[in-house]
């Protein structure tokens, strides 16, 4: 039965993020910037004292234990860390937070592509300065009067870094808005930008426990600003849902964060990993910019990426591509193990060799 016109009328209608695809059977996963790797090894111990008795209980709203855990680690004060379900709930409350203005906020027009779902749900004006040639944002294009700034660095799906004097740039142009940076994949990468925090106070930086801590699954995302941002964020939090983190994530998290050398080890073999694979993407003629992150994007001049695609995920080997004119020729590849490395390098020398 279709929906009459009338009832339609008062019905938020959204286009929605689309997600890389989750197959249930076995296969090689290069689709959605996972980490191969299992978490740290006191994940498993923090599971192990849940007890399910407890799950009767609700949660405990502040989250504390693992704002503590975040505090800690880097050094920041409890007032200055907020805990969501993943970054993405994150990233939209600082949407619905900061971004009220009636002039636009700006994000690239090549970026994570969640920004302008949230921009369109909650009617935000936005505007997406065009990155250049070479895929990079051109910073000048944010000085000018808006309603809030948002960027991934490394940004997403081009995997390119800026280092932090081009942050600071836009932030010293944009002292009377917020500037969010999206650090999903800084760990790959290089310093964040959370070190500008004490002196930049329209600064909010975002990060996961998703990608370089291997937890996609338990959701967890945290903010790093100041107490004042902070605060605004979870009065809108406690307006929303106030029981945002599960009992588990919430020990699982605190587990994760503790074990600094289980991380750095897991961040270190990804990246050699990465190199060795554009080595090899090199040799096979692949064009790719200059990945900082988890991830490559990669095009062949001579082989159409839709349909580099498509023979991939026939061979159950599963990488991300855009339907779009600027990156359609690009694939976006998860770095994998080693041997999820081979299996698609053997694969692309075989087809490339037709
Ligand atoms: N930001 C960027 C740039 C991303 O690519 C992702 C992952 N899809 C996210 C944020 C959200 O990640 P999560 O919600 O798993 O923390």
């Amino acid at each position: 039965m279709a929906v009459r016109a009338e009832l339609l009328k008062n019905i938020r209608s959204v286009e929605p993020y689309v997600p890389g695809e989750q197959p249930q059977e076995k296969v090689v996963k290069l689709n959605t910037n996972e980490n191969p790797y299992p978490p740290a090894p006191g994940v498993q111990a923090a599971l192990d004292s849940l007890d399910p008795a407890d799950f009767r209980l609700y949660p405990d709203p502040t989250s504390s234990e693992l704002v503590r855990s975040l505090a800690d680690y880097y050094g920041v004060g409890e007032d200055q860390v907020f805990v969501g379900v993943g970054s993405d709930d994150v990233l939209s409350l600082c949407f619905l937070t900061f971004f009220n203005s009636e002039k636009p906020v700006l994000f690239p027009d090549i970026t994570y592509s969640f920004y302008k779902v949230w921009a369109e749900l909650y009617r935000i004006p936005y505007e997406c300065p065009a990155l250049d040639g070479d895929f990079r944002i051109v910073k000048e294009d944010y000085y000018r009067e808006n309603g809030g700034i948002i960027f991934p660095n490394p940004n997403a799906p081009t995997a390119i870094y800026e280092e932090l004097d081009f942050i600071e740039d836009i932030l010293e142009h944009n002292r009377d808005s917020i500037v969010i940076v999206d650090e999903a994949y800084v760990d790959f990468a290089g310093r964040s930008a959370m070190e500008l925090i004490g002196k930049y106070d329209n600064l909010i930086v975002t990060q996961t426990f998703s990608k370089a801590r291997s937890m996609a699954g338990m959701r967890i995302g945290y903010a790093i600003s100041n107490p004042d941002l902070i605060r605004c964020l979870n009065d809108v939090k406690y307006s929303f849902n106030s029981y945002t983190m599960s009992r588990a994530a919430l020990v699982c998290g605190a587990a994760a964060v503790e074990d600094r050398a289980y991380f750095e080890d897991s961040v270190c073999r990804i990246k050699e990993t990465r190199e060795r694979t554009k080595k090899e993407l090199a040799e096979l003629g692949f064009e790719f910019t200059d990945s900082k992150a988890n991830f490559l994007f990669a095009r062949h001049p001579r082989y159409d990426g839709g349909q580099l695609f498509r023979e991939l995920r026939d061979a159950d080997i599963y990488v991300r591509h855009w339907d779009d004119e600027r990156i359609g020729q690009y694939l976006r590849i998860t770095v994998g193990t080693d041997e999820e490395m081979e299996i698609l390098l053997k694969f692309l020398k075989e087809r490339l060799s037709q």
